[in-house]
């Protein structure tokens, strides 16, 4: 298994990071954790070709993690041709979300039939779903007040991946992470704290308790970038490949 960070920034691209998107590589299967709007940017600058994702989950719809959804469609319908459907996954809320972002974005387009299949599943927290051979267990992460944010353990051909998504610090964290290869953990602000993103010292404070293999940080904000010297937890940075033995 392999993860390639195709953005390590926030919502705010703090330090000219891209927004969030992961791009997770098994024997047989390829898909996106979160499609920030940079994400198509990256897999051109990494030399990743789109048509390799078999399926697409996001945790939550805010833009720096589901705002690049129409660029891919387009990519799909003009440059890489795509006739198989593409899998969406996220939480309940994804189809309307993504349909009234494609419309907002590319109005016409969107209003035509498309030359793939574009199929949703929307997941509820606390239910495991299987895509394309991978599992995928979400859990609700505290973000949004109303609508419903994810976090995910992934599991595929013996390796487990926790996706903290965006959230404030809690204890489903420290279940779900017990065991896995590789926890990839939001790191927002370092002195700020907040109950809707991690702050560094909290996650400095619980790591010894996480139980997973490898601990980086992700999401990565502008109070941690101007703290970075004093960050002793692995920083994901973009374009970075995690290799899981
Ligand atoms: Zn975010
Ligand atoms: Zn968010």
């Amino acid at each position: 298994m392999r993860v390639t960070v195709l953005g390590a920034g926030d919502a705010f691209c703090s330090g000219g990071r891209r927004h969030s998107g992961y791009f997770v590589e098994t024997s047989g299967v390829c898909f996106l954790l979160d499609c920030g709007t940079t994400t198509l940017l990256a897999l051109k600058s990494l030399g990743i070709p789109a048509e390799r994702i078999d399926f697409v989950a996001i945790s939550h719809l805010h833009g720096d993690h589901f705002g690049g959804l129409p660029f891919l469609f387009l990519e799909y319908l003009y440059e890489t041709p795509r006739s198989r459907p593409l899998i969406i996954v996220g939480p309940v809320g994804t189809e309307e979300r993504v349909q009234a972002l494609h419309q907002a974005m590319y109005r016409e387009l969107a209003r035509r039939p498309c030359s793939f299949d574009i199929q949703f599943q929307e997941l509820t927290s606390g239910e495991a779903a299987v895509v394309h051979g991978v599992q995928l267990f979400p859990f609700r992460v505290p973000h949004q007040e109303q609508d419903i944010s994810l976090g995910y353990r992934v599991e595929a051909e013996g390796h487990a991946i926790l996706y903290s998504g965006d959230c404030g610090w809690n204890e489903d964290l420290v279940r779900y992470s017990q065991g896995t290869d590789l926890f990839v953990c939001e790191c927002c602000y370092f002195k700020t704290e907040a109950s809707f993103h991690i702050s560094y010292p909290k996650i400095a404070q619980e790591q010894h308790r996480l139980g997973c293999k490898r601990l980086v940080l992700s999401h990565i904000g502008r109070e941690v970038l101007e703290r970075l010297n004093e960050v002793s937890i692995e920083c994901t940075h973009d374009g970075m490949v995690i290799e899981i033995p």
